[in-house]
């Protein structure tokens, strides 16, 4: 088959595995930077152009495009879908994930577990929006936030108040979470590829710490999930619509919640921390399911 990986960043460790695991099962693998890619829209015959050429015809693409190009990234991979390739990522799933209200109100609508959350603009009354989730601790986050940063515990109703008056003084969106204590500053990240979570680590905060991200100085190993944890990452992953991705799990008293949903899991991680090649694993999903015309949505 022939691959194109739309990445910026060829020397990534997760482009590389890309890279790596299709041509060791005998694939023709391109790497393709997302921002150089441009298009005719309005042409009846839809075609990617890059570097002055058409592109050659594709049997699958793998979205790898980061959160800065959200907008542009799935522009291209809609014309790849109008185009009849498989993506194994589609363009509405990737903007869905990248848009957090979205995500959770999406998840919330076919039951999945989540942390009590509220969000508001200009909250006339926060002391509500505070109650309404049940009350201190509590986390606040920013909408736009990533690596952790962003992330704070209000360990009072008076700092949470605070806190929010402030973020809104700055004309920040914000998330307002039930703090899951319980979860003792660790989290649990599943890859889901296809129907299945094909590797799975539990990330530890460093010492006195809530946030559980690597960045922040966290660790991670191997973990083994619950029938119910498993389960509960595969819905995630369906009701979002995306075939590979992330899906980060509290362990709370009440099961498992999802905080967010990842439409380009980093794989350095989860390899190292598991020993698996999931890089593998999206390489085999597509050689089941890539085949012309085979995407769902097509761009709609
Ligand atoms: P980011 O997307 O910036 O990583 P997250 O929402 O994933 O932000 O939060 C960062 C970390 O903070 C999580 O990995 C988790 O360890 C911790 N955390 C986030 N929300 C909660 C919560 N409601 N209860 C307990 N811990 C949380
Ligand atoms: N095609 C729709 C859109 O682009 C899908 C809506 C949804 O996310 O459920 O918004």
């Amino acid at each position: 088959m022939k691959i194109a990986i739309l990445s910026r960043e060829p020397n990534l460790y997760s482009t590389r595995r890309l890279v790596e695991a299709g041509r060791e099962r005998g694939h023709e693998v391109d790497v393709i930077d997302t921002l150089h890619c441009y298009m005719d829209i309005t042409s009846s015959r839809p075609t990617v152009r890059y570097h002055g050429e058409e592109l050659p015809r594709y049997d699958a693409i793998i979205p790898r495009i980061g959160a800065s190009i959200t907008f542009y990234g799935t522009a291209v991979a809609r014309q790849f879908e109008m185009m009849g390739t498989f993506n194994v990522n589609e363009s509405v799933a990737i903007s869905r994930s990248r848009d957090k209200l979205r995500s959770l109100q999406l998840l919330s609508r076919k039951g999945i577990g989540l942390p009590r959350t509220g969000f508001a603009s200009k909250a006339d009354n926060i002391k509500d929006l505070i109650k309404n989730v049940g009350g201190a601790p509590l986390v606040i986050k920013l909408l736009e936030g990533t690596q952790g940063i962003g992330v704070v515990l209000a360990d009072t109703a008076k700092a949470a108040e605070s806190i929010i008056e402030a973020f809104m003084d700055l004309k920040a969106n914000i998330l307002v979470q039930e703090f899951i204590k319980e979860a003792g500053g660790a989290d649990i990240r599943c890859l889901v590829v296809g129907n299945r979570v094909v590797a799975a680590m539990k990330r530890q905060g460093a010492e006195g710490e809530f946030r559980s991200n690597l960045h922040r100085g966290g660790s991670a190993e191997i973990v083994k999930l619950s029938k119910e944890e498993r389960e509960t990452a595969i819905n995630a992953a369906k009701a979002m619509g995306l075939n590979v991705c992330g899906v980060d799990l509290l362990r709370s008293h009440s099961g498992p919640m999802v905080m967010e949903v990842n439409s380009s899991p980093g794989l350095e991680g989860i390899e190292t921390a598991t020993n698996l090649d999931v890089a593998g694993k999206i390489i085999e999903f597509i050689e089941k399911n890539a085949k012309q015309n085979a995407n769902r949505t097509r761009g709609k």
